[in-house]
């Protein structure tokens, strides 16, 4: 990965007393290390990629301390590596996305779960819940519940966060059970500064290492029969209990009194910035965060201890659970505690709130106005129904004067890759008509929108060609699988490709051999080209320089495989079609070679500038659109989607229709002339060399140019 990290490795350097300015997240990463971990893995995914990306470039120092650091290749091998901890006194941490990552991480999760642990483990959760959410809509919480793994949700503020990670490993600890901690987006990029501590060397480690396994042979750290029915019990007869006695006397969860103490809020920890900005507007909580109302904030939402949530309502005519998301688990949980303890506060949460969605603001006023109003009508909530009438008469004027805005939706970057794949596709369907299309999760899953509008599924990870399986049989036409090589590494494989071989599977597979996990932030996979070819391929695509796809592929026994330039549409039309309507019966894999733009610029444009500064002479290639020649049909837009390549009123008095245009963003990767070519469109692109540092030969060609102009 190109991207430099070196101001955050720098905080994480940073010692006793001193100060640490940063994101939630890197407070998270730093935390680790104050904790003596001993090793770090993980899957990339936001907003928890920036923990892996910083930990594997910090790799030298952390060798410094012992600490050993794992890029894992899914969530799976991640959540197996805190195997480590079940037999010896060794801290751990790993970090995915959640829910997604959760789900993959599943079958180890369990069994870790069940074994329980010797050594702290700490889960650092991407929670991707919500607005900015971009995976399925569910919540930690159940894996949570169900395993019987504890979950911590800590307040939004940079000394909690890191404190709640030190507490983690110590309640793994002395509740011998993995912990989870869920970091909302909201919670993993806010900033804030903290008192550093010293960073500590674990007792053992890469430097200190164990002699062996243990000497005596515990059967009971296996989690397989019978020891998992001990497990099973020591789950909540042992376990459970110890936790809860570590949260209440660590008091891990904080009330914060308030005077207006006839009602009360009991509120994730996650969401508490939320709510005080939300009492803010209603006039019931200064700009300090200082509350009129009682809040029980609990940075640990599972397990709930009973004596803390009783004491808390104890003596208050009703309290209100917010708690974002559904079911709502907090708030039956403390029904249950409150029924069990006979305390006779009423109980309110998803009745005054919405059941799903993001809990913002405005949903919050919403909820405390409606609770305030019903039981304790004395306290002043006119502030909020203002606010929230200045809020809807805002909207209702923004949306008078812009009237319904066009659709944005989101797309490749410019000059991406994967782009001219689904330009190909769209021209072959135009012959052969529209195939099913299984998407995966990826860049490539863009061309789900205009102008390609292709992708009829899209089930997890890896998954595109598992998702075709049944839908082949079933069809004429045979149905198209597109998979990022993060996706086929992560799980296509085996998932798809072994499957479809095992079963003779009749499908088209394209592999987007782009060098990178791309949608995560370019972090490298095991295909990815060598740092040598990378930095030899100055001006060009450094992805053909690694073979492993194409060597794994024919290792498994595909036996239709085509490896083609992505950016050479005619020829990528021509293997598509091929593999569509070949007589051949079986898998057939189409390997779309082009490295990531976004990669391959970030590499760029440091050796460009450093040969600029050289004095060497440097050529850019940039497209443009010939206004006279364009028709003005703009079928190159409806082929390429390239954000550079847009519309401009028609210079030509005569002629009403706009022209298309290449603006400045443009980087030249032939797209539009490729696809001009390719379906045979008006002439109007023409290529252009931008010669920066020209020599004499440049200086002498321009000058005859410009006498023949
Ligand atoms: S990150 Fe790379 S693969 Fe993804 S859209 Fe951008 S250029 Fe394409
Ligand atoms: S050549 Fe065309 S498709 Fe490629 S970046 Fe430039 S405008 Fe976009």
């Amino acid at each position: 990965m190109e991207r430099q990290f070196t101001r955050e490795i720098e905080q994480l350097r940073l010692r006793e007393g001193e100060t640490f300015h940063g994101e939630g997240i890197l407070a998270v990463t730093k935390a680790l290390l104050q904790s003596g971990v001993s090793y770090v893995g993980g899957y990339q995914g936001a907003p928890v990629s920036h923990l892996l990306d910083v930990m594997v470039q910090a790799r030298e120092y952390l060798d410094e301390l012992g600490v050993h650091v794992e890029a894992c290749t899914s969530e799976a091998s991640a959540a197996a590596m805190l195997g480590a901890s079940i037999n010896y006194p060794i801290r751990g941490a790993v970090t995915w996305k959640s829910i997604v990552g959760t789900d993959v991480a599943a079958d180890a999760l369990s069994y870790l779960a069940s074994a329980g642990v010797m050594g702290g483990t700490l889960i650092v959760l991407g929670e991707d819940y919500g607005e900015g959410g971009v995976v399925a809509q569910e919540r930690s919480h159940a894996f949570a519940a169900k395993s019987l793994m504890w979950l911590l949700d800590p307040r939004p503020n940079l000394p909690t966060i890191v404190n709640l990670v030190e507490h983690g490993f110590a309640l793994s600890e002395a509740s011998n059970t993995p912990v989870m901690m869920e970091l909302r987006i909201r919670a993993c990029h806010v900033r804030g500064s903290f008192r550093a501590k010293a960073n500590r060397a674990p007792r053992i480690s890469m430097r200190r290492r164990l002699a062996g396994p243990p000497e005596e042979f515990i059967y009971d750290r296996l989690a397989h029969p019978p020891a998992t029915f001990r497990q099973e019990k020591l789950k909540s007869e042992v376990r459970l209990p110890a936790a809860r006695r570590y949260i209440a006397e660590q008091r891990l969860n904080e009330v914060f009194e308030a005077e207006e103490g006839s009602v009360g809020l009991i509120v994730q920890g996650g969401l508490y910035n939320s709510l005080v900005r939300a009492l803010e507007v209603m006039g019931l909580a200064d700009a300090f965060g200082r509350a009129r109302l009682p809040i029980l904030a609990l940075n640990v939402v599972y397990p709930l201890v009973p004596e803390e949530i009783a004491a808390f309502a104890l003596g208050r005519r009703a309290v209100l659970v917010l708690e974002e998301g559904q079911p709502e688990f907090i708030e039956q949980e403390i029904a249950t505690i409150l029924r069990r303890a006979e305390v006779p506060a009423k109980l309110h949460g998803k009745d005054c709130l919405q059941m799903a969605g993001d809990y913002t603001v405005e949903v919050l006023v919403r909820g405390l106005a409606k609770f305030l109003g019903e039981h304790a009508p004395h306290v002043d909530t006119s502030a909020g129904a203002g606010w929230l009438a200045r809020v809807g008469e805002l909207r209702r004027d923004a949306s008078g004067r812009l009237g319904s805005l066009p659709q944005r939706p989101p797309t490749f970057c410019v000059g991406c890759p994967e782009r001219p794949v689904f330009s190909a596709m769209k021209l072959v369907a135009q012959e052969i008509g529209r195939p099913h299309v299984a998407m995966d999760v990826g860049c490539h899953a863009f061309a789900s929108f205009e102008p390609f509008s292709q992708g009829n599924t899209l089930l997890g990870y890896g998954m595109s060609l598992a998702s075709a399986a049944a839908v082949a049989p079933m069809q004429a036409r045979r149905p198209v699988a597109v998979m990022g090589d993060g996706g086929f590494w992560h799980n296509g494989l085996l998932s798809g490709v072994a499957s479809s071989l095992m079963n003779r599977g009749d499908g088209v597979l394209i592999v987007m051999k782009n060098g990178y996990a791309s949608a995560t932030g370019t972090q490298e996979v095991v295909s990815t080209p060598p740092e040598e070819a990378r930095r030899r391929a100055v001006g060009e695509s450094a992805v053909h320089a690694d073979r492993t796809i194409e060597c794994t592929l024919q290792g498994l026994g595909v036996k239709w495989l085509r490896t083609v330039n992505n950016y050479d549409v005619a020829a990528m039309a021509r293997a598509y079609r091929e593999a569509m309507t070949t007589d051949y019966d079986g898998l057939k894999v189409i390997v779309a070679e082009g490295e990531c733009q976004l990669e391959r610029q970030r590499r760029l444009r440091p050796q460009v500038a450093e040969k600029l500064a050289r004095g060497e002479r440097h050529v850019r290639v940039r497209y443009g659109v010939d206004e006279d020649t364009c028709t003005g049909d703009h079928s190159c837009i409806r082929l390429s989607g390239c954000p550079t390549l847009t519309v401009k009123d028609n210079p030509d008095p005569l002629r009403r229709d706009p022209v298309a245009t290449v603006i400045d963003g443009c980087v030249g990767c032939g797209l539009c002339g490729e696809n001009a070519h390719a379906a045979v469109l008006c002439p109007s692109f023409y290529r252009a060399e931008v010669i920066q540092n020209p020599g004499w030969f440049d200086r002498i060609l321009e000058r005859v140019r410009s006498l023949l102009r």
